[in-house]
């Protein structure tokens, strides 16, 4: 990651007066009265716009949801599902509305085995119909509005549908998505869409959607019923049908969200408010963090190999965690309690050793530490490729609050568009383990794990913090790093963004970004990592710092092209 404007320092938790230009289009920007922070500038645009013409963060993160699906289309939209978490300023309350996908009532937990009981190979199985939840997304939205929304809803879809008529400029990363994925999108009514010419459109070039905008128009006038079970509804579960999977009309009718309470905790005196399961993303966060929290952090420097390893080692023993015991909590009993229990992460804190990588980590027991019993966990083939969705984050003038990771889960998910439609089909089916067995197997109606980790942190009982980030497991240690860096190293937000991250699920390899310096790994190889041989991007956050004075620091991360917008009195309507 490159580091941009990292010579914009603030003192952390003080006011700083307007330190940048009042409207600033850029990835990161200052707002005394609004903020908006997405990885695409068209939706953070329509997004500011809710907010100057009076509209409130849930207002604005509908609006921004619905113009994401337009413009950053291979990332999220209705074709798909969501955590959106929301504070509530009036009550100083969070909630969550979870519009994760749901598996059809068809599905059994061999759904992705052959008839030989083998597991289907992922290339395949991820493009498949069988792939494809019920999806949650707009019924999400819908609930959100439901309990906050203050504009009429037609101004909060229309901006969506005037930009999928007259069209998106192609960028860099929908350039690259679209080459990257010719061969999947030309086997549906995608490849017409992002192909129309026969060619994947190149970055410049203008994306029209005329069919998607049919569809937004369609839902402004008869709402969730055409989605749910109506004309829209129908079109969708017979493609999938056509596609080989068993999702029916009933499915989408029957499809319920769920309002979840975060999960929290505590890392050194600030209060996380996080996401719980079907999200494997909260506990990971949690307790990775209070496992670095019985270390003196920074004594080491940002880029120091104790840093690295510290991260890594807590890595390894939180992921084996994750993997053996999380589940949808409608199904299966998640031993949350014992995760998050102080006496059962200090005896996990124990196997970390400086100058020596643990070589031999496994899960624990947290049920020991709790009430219940264990579900066995099925070893799982490692074929799964990380896939990429999207974060935003939105502040308003009356201090409350989006954090919103929203996905199709892959690029495009399965590459299968609904005819007619304009949107794309999921592949979060995927993230179900494929081996039947353990707590996250495949099961009627149940949602599949997740990594999606929208987070909110307090200080003193005030907001002080929202971050979030798309890429599949890599979101967790994303989301651990990014807090880390403002918590520990008193970084200003979009440094400590761009500060390159590392992701080392297990042991020994790290993957990592470009800057970590050639001697860190070095050193770090004789304590028994081992490097990726090439550094990659991980991940793209969002975020927003909230000053003492109630103002708000925006960022975006380089790795898209998103943009932070801030809102100011000075800026005037547009
Ligand atoms: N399917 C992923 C998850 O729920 C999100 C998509 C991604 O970023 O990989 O964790």
């Amino acid at each position: 990651m490159i580091l941009l404007l990292s010579t914009v320092i603030f003192p952390s938790g003080a006011a700083a007066k307007n330190p940048l230009p009042s409207h600033s289009n850029e990835q990161v920007a200052y707002g005394a009265e609004g903020m908006v922070a997405t990885a695409h500038p068209e939706a953070s645009e329509i997004g500011a716009e809710v907010l100057r013409n009076g509209g409130n963060a849930v207002d604005a993160a509908i609006a921004i949801q619905l113009a994401l699906n337009v413009a950053e289309p291979m990332m999220s939209g209705i074709g798909g599902g969501g955590f959106m978490m929301v504070y509530d300023a009036n009550k100083d309350d969070i909630s969550i509305i979870d519009s994760r996908e749901r598996a059809p009532a068809s599905a059994t937990p061999e759904l992705f085995l052959d008839e030989e009981g083998n597991v289907i190979p992922f290339a395949e199985r991820h493009i498949s119909g069988d792939a494809v939840g019920v999806p949650g997304t707009l019924k999400g939205l819908m609930a959100a509005y439901d309990e906050w929304g203050t504009r009429p809803f037609n101004q909060l879809i229309n901006p969506s549908i005037k930009l999928a008529q007259k069209g998106v400029e192609v960028n860099s990363v929908l350039a690259d998505a679209i080459a990257d994925n010719e061969e999947k999108l030309t086997k549906s009514a995608a490849g017409k869409v992002f192909m129309p010419k026969g060619e994947p459109l190149k970055e410049g070039e203008i994306l029209v959607q005329k069919d998607l905008a049919k569809t937004f128009k369609e839902i402004r006038k008869n709402g969730l019923d055409s989605f749910y079970g109506g004309e829209i509804g129908q079109a969708l579960a017979k493609t999938v049908r056509d596609f080989g999977g068993g999702m029916t009309r009933q499915d989408l009718k029957n499809y319920e969200l769920s309002f979840d309470e975060p999960v929290t905790g505590t890392y050194r005196g600030y209060d996380i408010a996080t996401m719980p399961p079907p999200s494997s993303g909260g506990l990971t966060v949690l307790q990775m963090l209070k496992m670095l929290e019985g270390f003196n952090l920074d004594q080491y420097r940002v880029r120091s190999p104790q840093k690295y390893h510290l991260m890594a080692e807590a890595m390894h023993l939180a992921y084996a965690d994750r993997n053996t015991y999380i589940g949808d909590t409608q199904f299966v009993d998640v031993p949350m309690e014992g995760m998050l229990n102080e006496d059962y992460l200090a005896n996990r804190r124990s196997m970390i050793k400086f100058g020596e990588a643990n070589n031999n980590v496994k899960p624990g027991n947290p049920w020991a530490y709790q009430e219940g019993q264990p579900i066995g966990a099925a070893q799982q083939p490692d074929d799964r490729e990380i896939g990429e969705t999207t974060h935003f984050t939105v502040a308003d003038k009356w201090g409350n609050l989006v954090s919103y990771t929203t996905t199709i889960e892959q690029v495009f998910g399965t590459g299968i568009m609904v005819p007619g439609y304009g949107f794309m089909l999921n592949n979060e089916l995927t993230d179900f383990d494929a081996v039947p067995g353990g707590p996250n197997q495949v099961e009627a109606n149940k949602r599949p794990m997740s990594s999606m980790t929208p987070t909110m942190i307090f200080e003193d009982g005030k907001p002080f913090m929202t971050v979030g980030s798309p890429g599949g497991p890599t979101i967790i240690t994303s989301v651990f790093q990014t807090i880390v860096n403002v918590i520990d190293y008193d970084m200003h937000l979009k440094a400590a963004i761009e500060e390159p991250r590392i992701y080392s699920p297990t042991y020994p390899q790290i993957r990592w970004e470009k800057g970590i310096p050639a001697n860190v790994r070095k050193t770090m190889k004789k304590w028994g990592h081992e490097w990726q041989s090439s550094p990659g991007e991980i991940g793209n956050v969002q975020a927003i710092r909230i000053l003492r004075d109630g103002s708000y620091i925006g960022a975006a991360d380089s790795s898209r092209e998103g943009t932070a917008i801030g809102l100011n009195k000075t800026a005037g309507k547009k």
